[in-house]
């Protein structure tokens, strides 16, 4: 009985130990949305393409299957990722030939329909 007590003191007192510990620091979650995360130089967000010749083998490494090019002539007159595929690996972008893919620290793509989730990615001409 005596021993219990003891215990069930001891866990307590060590709770608000740890509570109190914790009071005064600087708190390590981030108050997203309203103010946006710092995000690593080597972060992968949403896919932008620039003069992209349409070879395709992006989506020859993509492990996911998430990329679709649909090619007019020999040029890629449609281009899409499937984000509900999309691991954000990076393979396309590290194995594009003519460095045409890039990746931004655009991330918000979250929606309720999956079919929402297949985004045209335009190819910009520079
Ligand atoms: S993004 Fe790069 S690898 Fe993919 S089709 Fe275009 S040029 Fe080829
Ligand atoms: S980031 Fe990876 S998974 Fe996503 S499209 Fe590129 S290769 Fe595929």
């Amino acid at each position: 009985m005596l021993k219990q007590l003891y215990l069930s003191t001891k866990a307590i007192l060590r709770g608000h130990y740890t509570v109190l510990k914790h009071l005064f620091r600087k708190p390590v979650t981030e108050e997203y949305p309203e103010i946006h995360p710092f995000l690593n130089p080597k972060f992968r967000g949403v896919h932008v393409l620039e003069n992209c010749k349409g070879c395709g083998y992006c989506k020859r490494v993509c492990p996911s299957n998430a990329i679709t090019i649909i090619k007019d002539d020999s040029l890629p007159s449609r281009y899409s990722i499937d984000y509900s595929k999309c691991i954000f690996c990076g393979n396309c972008m590290y194995y594009c030939p003519s460095k045409s893919m890039k990746m931004t620290e655009a991330f918000e793509v979250a929606t309720s329909n999956k079919l929402d989730l297949s985004y045209d990615v335009e190819n910009r001409r520079m």
